[in-house]
């Protein structure tokens, strides 16, 4: 690689999108990593990483072009793009309310148009970039009481194919990564008997590790997969086997 590549992270201050962070820049990318809300877990992080941060909502299209510029005045042209900032509203659908679907959908979905489409512009112009979208086992086979989490999730896969079409004769990648149950934040937040049930469910017999996530977006990253895009990559523990 480039050793000054750029490459910017979102939900990159904690859980998967923090293990993203620390491993490009061990390859030796530059790093930023935006967050949403949580300042303090964002300042331990910059301070434990060096890792600059930036705070900005991945659903507001306003916001992801003004932060979008404030990160390549900064560090210059981003060339590796990870839409990792996600959230889950959980409930059965015929209770579920609009603001839970909606949330969802935003932060999930649509800010895989604010972010991608504050980038690849750049991207077409330099002939070259790397765009890797973190989707879901959900998004790949629907869970219960995740109706809005799983349309989102599929829904990056769906984006994941056909931009990579656009793209692929200007040197940009597209592809998405569908991790199984990891341990992170997002997973503590079930109740123990549901996590004893999900791992009971996983042939490996332990949820992932956020490296795990983390190596499989440097191997996408980098110049090694200039010939993969739009692929969906399970990382999964053997959980469901499809693509
Ligand atoms: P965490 O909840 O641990 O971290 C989420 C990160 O995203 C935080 O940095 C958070 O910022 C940021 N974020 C959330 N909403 C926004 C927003 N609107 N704008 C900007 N940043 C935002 O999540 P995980 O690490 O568990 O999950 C990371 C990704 O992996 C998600 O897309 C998730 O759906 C996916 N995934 C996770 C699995 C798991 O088992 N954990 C399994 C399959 C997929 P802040 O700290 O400020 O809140």
């Amino acid at each position: 690689m480039i050793m000054t590549d750029i490459a910017l992270v979102t939900g990159g201050t904690r859980g998967i999108g923090a293990a993203i962070a620390r491993s490009l820049k061990a390859e030796g990318y530059e790093v930023a990593a935006v967050y949403h809300g949580n300042d303090a877990a964002a300042a331990r992080f910059k301070q434990d990483t060096g890792i600059p941060v930036f705070k900005w909502d991945v659903a507001d299209e306003a916001g992801c072009r003004e932060g979008v510029a404030q990160v390549e005045a900064q560090l210059g042209p981003v060339s590796v793009l990870v839409n990792n900032a996600g959230i889950t509203r959980d409930g059965m659908f015929h209770r579920m309310s609009w603001d839970h679907w909606r949330a969802v959908l935003a932060t999930n979905l649509d800010s895989m148009f604010t972010m991608t489409r504050a980038l690849i512009e750049g991207m077409r112009e330099r002939r070259f970039g790397r765009i890797i979208n973190i989707s879901s086992i959900n998004g790949q086979k629907g869970q219960v009481g995740q109706v809005n989490y799983s349309a989102a999730k599929a829904g990056v896969i769906g984006f994941t194919k056909a931009l990579a079409q656009e793209n692929a004769s200007r040197g940009i990648t597209v592809n998405a990564i569908c991790p199984g149950y990891v341990d992170t934040e997002m997973v503590a937040a079930v109740p123990p008997d549901v996590r004893a049930a999900i791992i009971s469910g996983i042939p490996v017999g332990r949820l992932g590790e956020p490296q795990e996530i983390a190596d499989a977006v440097a191997f996408l990253a980098s110049h090694k997969a200039a010939f993969c895009t739009g692929s969906v990559l399970t990382v999964n523990g053997g959980q469901y086997i499809a693509n």
